[in-house]
């Protein structure tokens, strides 16, 4: 199943057309399952499904569970056509191994071409890769490449060492970061101990992953109103996750993440399996178009969102999600209230005082959540500080969790278990 590369403007043809060339790309996708996966010819055994009569929406939809227990029977090659294995993160459970074919590669390469075409990065740029570029990271690859499918410069630096970081992009004059937002919180820190102004380092902007910069509500977040007071550059938001090899990406008009129509379909589902409207929250539910290896469909990701089908003022008319708005087993259940791990990001991004944080989710004897957050802090005064914390958290989200001190170290060590490639801010501790 090749993939029908090669036209990132067909984001800004009529949604009808897109719908048109997705409805023929799934028809190819269901006979390739038929013919090619073991998971799904069981799937459509079971459930008696004609592929050629069959609607997206009348189809079963596919969990992170089926994937986990049965990994490789969603494989649709032979092993020796397999060009790469990356694996999800395991933030939640037994991670899973996706393996991707020399097309898929090419497949996420211009995948993330597109995304840096819809922030406006021409050849011209010169992107510097803060992130992963081993453990198994589909992400930290994926930008190298269609970076240099863009045919921009590429910095592969990887994560931490912000002086080093700081030092590249004076050197390179490196107008465009990939970055994870909390860390350039840790830049702009750098730059102020060293005396560097940051209005006059090079870059301009900003290829946010793997945390929100936007509120419920589509506002800016504390922590992208906290890096933009300090350094004016645009933080362009991204949305992905390893199984559907895909990312959506903000174009200048910072006001969704735009599908890539070529590559996924959306769907926005509430817990019955059934479409949400426009603006209301759902469950984003993926199938993949193009993806050879192994290709996904109507799998659910967990991961909770809005999403519009209005043309967006860039000129393009495809899907767009967001804001994202956490994970759907993170949700916590709290004296009868639902409170999203992201408004507690949001509270603790506010406080300065706090140099880093962890959030616990734990489930007491009376089966209640209970919320465990552990603090570095970098003031004297911190006890008072607290106090004020605890009051907001009351007055804002009515939850009042559990707070206790923890020295830097400490918490870095949490954060990292079995030397994970991601920075943790929330474990879920519940059975
Ligand atoms: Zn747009």
């Amino acid at each position: 199943m090749k993939h029908n590369r090669g036209n990132p403007q067909l984001s800004f043809e009529p949604l009808t057309l897109q719908n048109a060339m997705q409805e023929q790309a799934f028809r190819e996708l269901l006979q390739y399952l038929e013919n090619n996966s073991p998971f799904y010819q069981k799937l459509f055994l079971s459930g008696n499904i004609d592929i050629h009569t069959v609607t997206l929406t009348e189809l079963p939809t596919t969990s992170k569970e089926d994937l986990q227990w049965n990994n490789w029977d969603f494989l649709c090659v032979s092993k020796d056509k397999i060009a790469e294995y990356t694996a999800t993160s395991g933030t939640l459970g037994t991670p899973v191994t996706i393996a991707l074919t020399a097309s898929d590669l090419e497949r996420l390469a211009y995948n993330e071409y597109c995304s840096f075409i819809t922030m406006g990065l021409s050849e011209t740029d010169t992107v510097q890769l803060l992130l992963t570029l081993d453990k198994q990271f589909m992400a930290g690859m994926a930008y190298y490449q269609g970076a240099r499918k863009l045919g921009a410069a590429v910095v592969r630096t990887g994560p931490g060492s912000p002086e080093m970081q700081l030092e590249v992009i004076k050197n390179l004059g490196v107008s465009t970061l990939v970055a994870v937002p909390s860390f350039l919180l840790k830049l702009i820190e750098t730059a102020k101990a060293q005396g560097i102004d940051l209005k006059t380092l090079p870059v301009k902007k900003v290829l946010a992953i793997g945390e929100s910069i936007y509120d419920s509500e589509w506002q800016k977040s504390i922590l992208q109103e906290r890096i933009c007071k300090d350094w004016p550059i645009a933080i362009h938001s991204t949305y992905a996750a390893t199984e559907m090899q895909t990312a959506f990406t903000a174009c200048n008009a910072e006001a969704g993440l735009h599908a890539n129509p070529e590559l996924i379909i959306v769907e926005l589902l509430d817990e019955a399996g059934n479409a949400v409207a426009e603006e209301e929250i759902g469950e984003v539910t993926i199938t993949t178009l193009g993806v050879e290896g192994m290709p996904l469909l109507r799998y659910r990701t967990g991961d909770l969102c809005k999403h519009t089908t209005k043309s967006c003022a860039c000129g393009r008319h495809s899907i767009r999600i967001g804001p994202v708005l956490g994970r759907k087993k993170q949700l916590i259940k709290y004296k009868g209230t639902s409170v999203y791990p992201a408004a507690i990001f949001e509270l603790l991004n506010k406080e300065t005082w706090i140099e880093n944080y962890l959030i616990g989710i734990h489930q007491n004897s009376e089966l209640q959540d209970e919320i465990r957050i552990q603090v570095v802090s970098k003031s004297a005064h911190s006890l008072e500080a607290l106090t004020g914390l605890k009051a907001t958290f009351r007055a804002q989200i009515r939850v009042v969790p559990e707070i206790e001190f923890i020295n830097a170290a400490a918490l870095l060590a949490l954060q990292f278990p079995n030397g994970s490639r991601k920075q943790l801010k929330i474990i879920d501790y519940r059975p």
